[in-house]
């Protein structure tokens, strides 16, 4: 069986925008448990560290400061194939490429601001949690 937690963020212009809560139902609904949560804001040091594979990338800098813009809502989610299923649900990082149903088609901006994360890997879920939360904030 396929390791069984997601780690996801809701980004800064979704949460803005008053859209945690319709986000949540959505995850739950798709049958996600929510294992941990928070509401944060992410220093710059900590979106440089969070995003740090993409620190080449032309867009790390704008990256960095939409990350640290405004409050995100943080959870560790938990399904049996979590990883796979949650990006299914989120949909493509373009929101102009998402398909239709999907979290970033809905309330996506932009390619930078795409309303959510979702871990690429059961290893970076693993990371990702651990960045966000110690073992007593899990129930
Ligand atoms: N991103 C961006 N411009 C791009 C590609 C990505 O601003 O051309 C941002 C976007 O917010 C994305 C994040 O960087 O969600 C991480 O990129 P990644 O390729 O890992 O996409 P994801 O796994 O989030 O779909």
């Amino acid at each position: 069986m396929k390791r069984r937690i997601t780690f996801t963020m809701i980004k800064p212009d979704a949460v803005a925008d008053g859209n945690t809560g319709a986000i949540l139902n959505r995850i739950e609904g798709a049958g996600f448990r929510i294992v941990a949560m928070k509401k944060t804001q992410l220093s710059k040091a900590e979106a440089e560290k969070f995003y740090g594979i993409h620190k080449d990338r032309p867009f790390f800098g704008e990256l960095v400061e939409y990350m640290t813009s405004g409050p995100i809502v943080a959870a560790i989610l938990e399904k049996e194939n979590a990883v796979e299923d949650f990006r299914k649900l989120i949909g493509a990082t373009d929101p102009a490429k998402a398909e239709e149903g999907t979290i970033r088609k809905m309330f996506a901006k932009s390619i930078a601001a795409n309303a959510i994360h979702g871990s690429d890997s059961d290893e970076n879920a693993v990371i990702e949690s651990n960045f966000f939360f110690s073992e007593r904030e899990r129930y």
